[in-house]
């Protein structure tokens, strides 16, 4: 009956070559017939229980991935590489393991050469019970691995699209992954403890560099003000962050114009008026309890800076989204399916659904965009049309292995999006 919330069937990406140091590679796969001969640190020794097993869950899969990783050519991104723009452009984000997944001895299964590509190395048994390692390429545009700051990701992915706004476009940021990988660390500022910090995520940047083009000469004669309103979508209903919460309604005019009625739109003269909405909007999101995480964030937010002509009608001129979206866990968590998650799962999933294929109208510069699928999509219309119109989608993964399945959904979903690339216009 729930068929929303079964995990997309996709085909297996397809096998991109990854630059590995000579060594015979079948040795390396075939995990099964190559000991590890390598003396450890003692801290690295294994400690045999009582039926002889390691002290490590998964160690043997442990050592075949440091040595398939010893095998690699890194290169890893740095500051001064070159940013081409792009009307679409999909990263990925891996994070550290965590405290928790360390003192479980959770083993790392993703690994970032650089440029893009991504490695995911899955442990797999044959029916002989042999364990191999079933490793499997991706590639993005750019890739992230558990070292890269905000503001590195920044630079990347939302900064190029700043400058398009004051050129009269539409540009989206959205922050996509399972509860836990990162979103809302990458979008709204890192954590120490409980303490998030505001200025150093993705919000705060772009806000920095939007007030930059705001008061340099170059722009002066445009004449504009910034806005900025931050709403939550919760079961597809919107809520305004910036506004205690109200329930507003999304209304479609007969020229299929969106708007969200009696929305906040608070007017901002520096960034750290934009910090102050962050924090007054993040503290009140809606969060919900699912096992996998108490805190998970089953709701879209939405944060804006919205550029207006300083007209009589305050013209819209440009926009700026920047979304942390919902966990994008499918409803294969069957200890919590009670009716309530089983709603909002299905919803979400819904809403991503829909985003895709909206982003992938725009990169086929469609003229029939399915926004109608989902809240989201709708409040978001006018960001997948027009020449001027550009999306990154920054895919957050979380590295430990019991993670696996949910990684790899949320990259064959990153996946789908960057595809489609290929048939993007080509646009200045
Ligand atoms: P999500 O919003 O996707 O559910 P969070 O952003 O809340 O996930 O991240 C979950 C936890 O992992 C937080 O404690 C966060 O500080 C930590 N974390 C996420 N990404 C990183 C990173 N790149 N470096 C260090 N810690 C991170
Ligand atoms: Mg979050």
């Amino acid at each position: 009956a729930i068929k929303e919330n079964e995990p997309e069937r996709m085909p297996p990406p397809p096998a991109v070559k990854v630059r590995r140091k000579s060594v015979a590679p079948q040795e390396l796969t075939k995990g099964s017939k190559r000991q590890s001969c390598v003396v450890k640190p003692p801290d690295m020794q294994t400690k045999r229980g009582k039926f002889g097993e390691a002290s490590r869950p998964n160690q043997k899969f442990y050592e075949m991935i440091q040595d398939f990783r010893e095998t690699l050519e890194i290169t890893p991104l740095s500051t001064t590489d070159h940013i081409e723009p792009h009307r679409i452009c999909v990263c990925v984000r891996k994070r550290p393991l965590n405290k928790q997944e360390m003192n479980k001895k959770e083993i790392d299964v993703v690994s970032i050469p650089g440029k893009g590509a991504l490695l995911v190395h899955e442990p797999k048994q044959k029916v002989d019970l042999t364990k191999y390692l079933d490793n499997q390429n991706f590639h993005f545009d750019f890739s992230f691995d558990e070292t890269a700051t905000n503001e590195l990701v920044y630079k990347f992915t939302a900064k190029p699209l700043v400058q398009s706004i004051f050129e009269g476009g539409m540009a989206t940021c959205f922050a996509y992954g399972q509860t836990g990988s990162g979103k809302t660390h990458t979008m709204g500022g890192d954590f120490t403890g409980r303490q998030q910090n505001s200025s150093k995520g993705i919000y705060a940047l772009a806000a920095q560099d939007v007030f930059a083009y705001l008061n340099h000469k170059r722009y002066a004669n445009l004449d504009l003000s910034a806005y900025v309103s931050f709403f939550e979508i919760y079961n597809g209903k919107v809520y305004d962050l910036l506004n205690k919460k109200a329930k507003l309604r999304v209304l479609e005019d007969d020229r299929q114009q969106v708007q969200v009625v009696g929305l906040e739109e608070i007017y901002v003269t520096t960034a750290e008026d934009v910090i102050k909405m962050i924090q007054l909007g993040s503290s009140c999101r809606t969060s919900g309890q699912t096992s996998a995480n108490a805190n998970s964030s089953r709701s879209h937010a939405i944060l804006q800076i919205v550029l207006r002509r300083n007209d009589r009608a305050t013209t819209l001129h440009g926009k700026f989204s920047l979304i942390d979206l919902a966990g994008n866990e499918r409803g294969t968590d069957v200890s919590s399916n009670d009716r309530n998650t089983l709603v909002e799962t299905s919803e979400i999933n819904r809403s991503l659904l829909a985003l895709k294929e909206c982003i992938r109208s725009l990169g086929m510069n469609s003229d029939h965009i399915p926004f109608r699928m989902s809240t989201l999509t709708k409040v978001l219309r006018d960001s997948f049309i027009g020449e001027r119109s550009r999306t990154c989608m920054i895919a957050m993964v979380s590295p430990g292995l019991t993670s696996c399945e949910y990684t790899m959904n949320t990259l064959r979903y990153a996946d789908r999006v960057k595809e489609l690339k290929g048939h993007a216009k080509a646009n200045g």
